[in-house]
């Protein structure tokens, strides 16, 4: 299989959908997919579905990945801190569009194995922690985008609070099956505005600003 054809065919798709940010476009036709998920599945690395990378979990829609890194607006100087790395794919989109990527992960062999493909594709301006990511990273906190790729019951307040002023936080919230994309954008004042964006159904984003585990 043609990975780069398939990869071109695949952003042309997302593109009819309506993804308008050039970077965005670059970033998606540039990052090798097909590495973030088993090769046994690597032939449908390219169609635009979630796919399972193990442990429950999935490697986001590509369409997803797209129109979420689309609503931080990232011009190539923030910093980003993403929640829940699983495959490391978003990472690795966003690490090629901005210069600093953070990127939290409860499960300890999905954040190992995603920082190995990280590592093979030279991205190291992504730091990767392990643990509960519902707490943000407050050490290295302000940061001018956070994105949150599970499902969360609502937005961490916490999360809020670690917005630099102009910056943006994007997060699925709903329930455990659907939710819906919500954009916080905080005023130079500390003022925040908040929008909704497209339904969606992520994993459930699992800790203590989250779902409890056996919620
Ligand atoms: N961004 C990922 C990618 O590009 O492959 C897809 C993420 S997957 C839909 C959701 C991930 O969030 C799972 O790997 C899950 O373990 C992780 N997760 C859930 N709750 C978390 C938390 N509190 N902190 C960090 N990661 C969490």
């Amino acid at each position: 299989m043609d990975f780069a054809v398939a990869r071109k065919r695949m952003v042309g798709e997302l593109v009819k959908r309506g993804i308008t940010d050039q970077r965005v476009i670059d970033a998606m036709l540039s990052v090798p997919r097909h590495l973030f998920v088993e090769e046994a599945m690597s032939s449908q690395a390219y169609s635009d579905t979630s796919l399972p990378i193990g442990e429950k979990q999935t490697i986001s829609q590509p369409y997803i990945v797209a129109r979420m890194t689309e609503l931080l607006e990232l011009k190539g100087k923030e910093r980003v801190l993403e929640l829940g790395t699983g495959s490391g794919y978003q990472a690795a989109i966003l690490a090629t569009l901005t210069d600093r990527v953070y990127t939290v992960e409860r499960i300890r062999p999905l954040a190992l194995k995603a920082r190995k493909v990280l590592d093979r594709l030279g991205l190291l301006n992504v730091n990767l922690k392990i643990g509960d990511g519902t707490d943000g990273w407050p050490e290295e906190a302000p940061f001018d985008g956070i994105v949150v790729t599970a499902g969360a019951p609502h937005v961490p307040e916490c999360l809020v609070e670690q917005l630099a002023p102009g910056g943006r936080l994007v997060i699925p919230v709903g329930d455990r099956n659907d939710q819906r994309m919500v954009r916080v954008v905080k005023n130079a004042d500390g003022s925040v505005v908040t929008e909704q964006s497209l339904d969606c159904r992520f994993v459930r984003l699992i800790g203590r600003n989250g779902w409890s585990e056996d919620s």
